[in-house]
């Protein structure tokens, strides 16, 4: 049977990112993903903090090279005739302030061509089927496209199978998230968009005149094209995907009228996704660690999927050589509660937008400018930092600072 230091399931950013950062370290790793690449998969809004990641990876210059994505350097916001804006550059933690919006059937298959080149080995049309832990080495079921099964043998595995959740749904680990089920509708339109109050540099996020629960993307990319969704309860989306998105975008007065001129019909479909938000009951166990979306996926809103699966991707492969080098690691210790920090944090501020205590923070009149950069810093993924006021105590300080700015209005 072959035998790798590292098996990783699936080639998305946190398997390629984990591969990376092994390899720099000298171990022997494989990727087996079931899929071939480019493969569409959502999630299109980077955050900067990623690129720090990505740089560690020896991944980020292959990324900055591409040209069709687009340059990132803020977050936007309007709900009625309200706009506001948080610019990246401007924030309480260091680091990256600029990123990039992807197309990730684009951005994943550079980070895993990258990846080989390292020379970790990768094979696509392979779907993981099956775990045994029990022995003194993990030992993976794979079934190849053609259909023929085989056994591959791994000191350690890191499941980075995202949606796929290949481990908690084998060794029984799944749990139901605390957020509600929603639903996102979305597709990519030509959006024309001349408006000058429009910056291509930032998300634009748009709360829903009507429903203060339901929320939209506009993510620009390079070429004319955006990604345009909107995320609710299914009962106030109910419908096919097309009518819903146009109805509840063209509801929004900023939407309606920067997309005047765009081209809703086009070659790419309109989708769906529903009850993504994900939760486990452990994140690791006998010779695995689970990585970004597999082990647990809060919500779109603040764009901080790929960044917490990169991030786990990050503290996980130092662990897995510590371990592999036959020091003692304390994954709870060392691997779930540092994860956590930035996970609950944004679980407060995904909380708090539903609620609306955040919408109020962020569409208050007159915000006080420190205030401002510690929350831009966590808009822009650096959810970690623990001087951050707002991240070491945020569901106080978030109710704090709300009561503060009083009960925002759209005009
Ligand atoms: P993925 O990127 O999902 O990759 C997992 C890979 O594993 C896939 O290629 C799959 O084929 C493979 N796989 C699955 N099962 C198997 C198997 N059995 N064997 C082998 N391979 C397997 N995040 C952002 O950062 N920005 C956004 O703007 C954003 N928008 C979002 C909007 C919506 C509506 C939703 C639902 C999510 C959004 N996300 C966003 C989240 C983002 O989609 C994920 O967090 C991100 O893709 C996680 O990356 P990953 O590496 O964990 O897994």
């Amino acid at each position: 049977m072959e035998k790798f230091d590292v098996v990783i399931i699936g080639a998305g950013p946190s398997g390629s990112v984990s591969a990376s950062l092994l390899k720099k370290q000298g171990l022997n790793v494989c990727v087996l993903e079931k899929q071939h690449f480019p493969r569409f998969v959502i999630g299109e809004s980077l955050l900067p903090y990623c690129m720090d990641i990505l740089a560690e990876a020896e991944l980020v210059e292959a990324v900055n090279a591409e040209k069709t994505f687009q340059f990132k350097n803020g977050a936007a916001f309007t709900w009625g005739n309200r706009y506001t804006y948080f610019d990246f550059t401007d924030k309480f933690t260091p680091g990256p302030g600029t990123t990039y919006q992807v197309r990730r059937g684009i951005f994943d298959k550079i980070l895993i061509d990258e990846t080989a080149k390292k020379g970790v080995t990768v094979r696509f049309g392979h779907e993981v089927l099956a775990l045994d832990n029990q022995g003194e080495q993990a030992i993976l079921a794979v079934k190849t496209e053609q259909g023929e099964t085989y056994q591959v043998a791994a000191r350690f595995v890191l499941d980075a199978s995202g949606y796929g959740r290949v481990l908690p749904r084998l060794m029984d680990l799944e749990t139901p998230s605390h957020l509600p089920a929603r639903i996102a509708h979305f597709t990519h339109i030509d959006d024309n968009i001349t408006d000058p109050d429009f910056d291509r540099n930032k998300i634009l996020i748009t709360t829903h005149p009507v429903h203060r629960d339901v929320w939209l993307w506009l993510i620009p990319f390079a070429d004319n094209r955006c990604s345009i969704g909107v995320v609710g309860l299914p009962e106030t989306l109910a419908g096919e995907s097309e009518v819903v998105l146009k109805q509840f975008a063209l509801e929004a007065p900023m939407l309606k009228r920067i997309l005047a001129n765009a081209n809703w019909e086009n070659e790419f479909p309109y989708r769906n996704i529903q009850g993504y938000s994900a939760n486990v009951k452990a994140l690791h166990g006998r010779h695995f660690a689970l990585l970004g979306n597999a082990a647990e996926f809060l919500d779109p809103v603040f764009s901080s999927g790929v960044t917490i699966a990169l991030h786990s991707a990050r503290l996980a492969s130092g662990l897995v050589v510590r371990q592999l080098n036959g020091e003692t690691v304390d994954w709870q210790a060392e691997f779930v509660k540092p994860l956590m920090v930035g996970v609950n944090a944004f679980r407060t501020y995904v909380m708090g937008w539903y609620d609306t205590s955040f919408q109020d923070v962020i569409y208050a009149r007159n915000p006080q400018p420190e205030i401002r950069q510690m929350i831009s810093s966590i808009l822009a993924g650096y959810a970690w930092d623990e001087t951050n006021p707002f991240i070491a105590k945020s569901e106080a300080r978030l109710s704090a600072l709300a009561e503060l700015c009083g009960t925002a209005t759209q005009d």
